[in-house]
């Protein structure tokens, strides 16, 4: 621990601001929303030049709000559920007028004309939106070392990754430079920094929050959602996020409960399946303790524990890798230097300006992806790679179904180790791509998840446990979270 402390953000007096107390100290008049924005951009000026968390700030927009809202407590009008929360969103989702690069060049200048509809929601519910945050080029990535705007460091020991991509997202509510965050999960995105960060970050099941106005990356398995403080203000967020929206197609319209009340049912009785292939070689024993822990404390709350088999988890890695890809090398085709950002000078005809705009814009880990990516769909490969890896996708979300016939939920460690240092895996894509291996599971079977703060390592860095969920079961899974969070503290 004393070896992390001069390395590291100083931990806040006071527990960090949540929603709840927010919104209360705002409709008490203990403090107002421009205020509270005020006092975390100041934050934000102290901590970011170590953190690099945030790529742009919407000042204006977020002192707008907050003195709208400010109007509406002066009349005594009833306040909308995030009145005055200052949050932060994730560089690959699009608000109105603000930049949008997606940790890319090549979306350099690009200012888009609307608002995403998870930014919208957020915007509609009093939330004060405070800018964009760093994340790895198009979200590629496990440590936020692939953002072409340099990395972002781990508020808890600044000289380890935050996790990836929504390494900003994490690290911004870590240091306490927003109350919550929005980040994306494509295969772990949100949960793995969340947990490398000692934070809380929230996988909703796909279709469960509409990608209208996310940059999409591989629009089968990205899914939008929070970072926050608490397991409460995750499902706070999930309330106002959450529902069909007829801009995204894929949105579902199943019913969204309300997940803060849902937090109050005990978690006695439920079935907590373990399963053996996510406790095997490659697990840092710190974790694997710290999640045994975890599952005591569930078990102590009055829940069952059942070991369960999901067979097919060897081959998730591999599966996403050819998935993830190929779907990138189609969504990325559209960055051609006419439609948007970046367009190369000194071109001689038009194909050697989308070779070239592409080629200027693009990082090295977007065209490994691009070249992975159209490989596996090529003429001759697609039986073999493309086609092989939806069947084998079908398998493993058939294991997850057929685990949850039995138990309610899966408790397992959400990455293989505590954040790694910076640089530790930047030569080695294939080690990189293994930091992902508890996580891209649930986004090849579309079901949801969480991870959750579940104690530190002997150096003192954050350790997050996972636990997933059926689909469109995000109440069991922050019940549960809800549960691990109490026998904390
Ligand atoms: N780390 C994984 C990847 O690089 C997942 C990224 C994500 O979830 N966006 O693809």
């Amino acid at each position: 621990m004393a070896e992390l402390k001069s390395d590291s953000i100083t931990a806040p007096q006071v527990a960090p601001l949540t929603i709840r107390a927010a919104r209360l100290a705002i409709a008490s008049g203990e403090t107002n929303a421009v205020a509270l924005a005020e006092s975390y951009y100041q934050t934000i000026s102290a901590e970011d030049p170590k953190v690099h968390a945030w790529l742009a700030l919407s000042r204006e927009r977020a002192m707008e709000q907050a003195a709208r809202i400010d109007d509406m407590a002066k009349r005594g009008e009833a306040l909308p559920r995030l009145a005055g929360v200052p949050i932060g969103i994730k560089d690959v989702l699009v608000m109105q007028g603000a930049p949008a690069t997606a940790g890319s060049k090549i979306l350099e200048g690009y200012r888009p004309p609307y608002d995403a509809t998870a930014v919208a929601r957020l915007d509609a519910a009093g939330a004060v939106l405070l800018g964009k945050l760093n994340c790895d080029e198009f979200a590629m990535g496990s440590s936020n070392e692939n953002s072409a705007y340099g990395p972002v460091h781990n508020p808890r020991a600044l000289d380890r990754v935050p996790g990836g991509s929504s390494g900003g997202s994490a690290a911004a509510v870590a240091a306490n430079m927003a109350v919550a965050t929005l980040g994306t999960d494509t295969g772990g995105s949100i949960r793995q920094p969340a947990s490398f960060c000692g934070v809380v970050g929230l996988l909703p099941t796909y279709g469960r929050v509409s990608r209208y106005g996310l940059i999409a990356f591989a629009s089968s398995l990205d899914r939008v959602g929070p970072f926050a403080h608490t397991v409460e203000d995750a499902a706070i967020l999930l309330g106002v996020l959450a529902g069909p929206d007829p801009m995204d197609a894929t949105s579902a319209q199943q019913p969204v409960p309300d997940y803060a009340a849902a937090l109050e049912a005990p978690a006695k009785g439920l079935r907590i399946g373990i399963p053996d292939e996510y406790f095997a070689e490659g697990l840092d024993p710190e974790v694997r303790a710290a999640v045994e822990k975890t599952a005591d404390a569930l078990r102590a709350a009055g829940c069952t524990l059942h070991k369960v088999s999901l067979p097919h988890t060897r081959y998730a890695v591999a599966t996403y890798y050819v998935l993830a890809t190929a779907e990138a090398s189609s969504n990325l085709a559209r960055f051609d230097g006419v439609r948007y950002g970046l367009r190369a000078a000194d071109a001689a005809s038009l194909g050697s300006m989308y070779r070239k705009t592409r080629d200027q814009g693009f990082g090295k880990e977007v065209k490994r992806r691009i070249l992975l990516g159209t490989y596996v769909l090529s003429a001759g490969y697609y039986d073999a790679y493309y086609r092989k890896a939806q069947q084998v996708r079908t398998l493993l979300t058939r294991d997850f179904l057929h685990a949850f016939t039995h138990v309610d939920a899966i408790l397992t460690p959400t990455a293989p180790t505590p954040a790694f240092r910076l640089g530790e895996k930047t030569d080695d894509p294939l080690a990189m791509y293994l930091a992902d291996i508890y996580t891209v599971t649930a986004n090849l079977a579309g079901i949801c998840g969480i991870s959750v703060p579940s104690g530190n390592s002997s150096a003192g860095l954050p350790i997050g446990a996972q636990i997933l969920g059926k689909h469109f079961d995000e109440a069991t899974v922050l019940r549960l979270a809800h549960t691990v969070e109490q026998s904390q503290r």
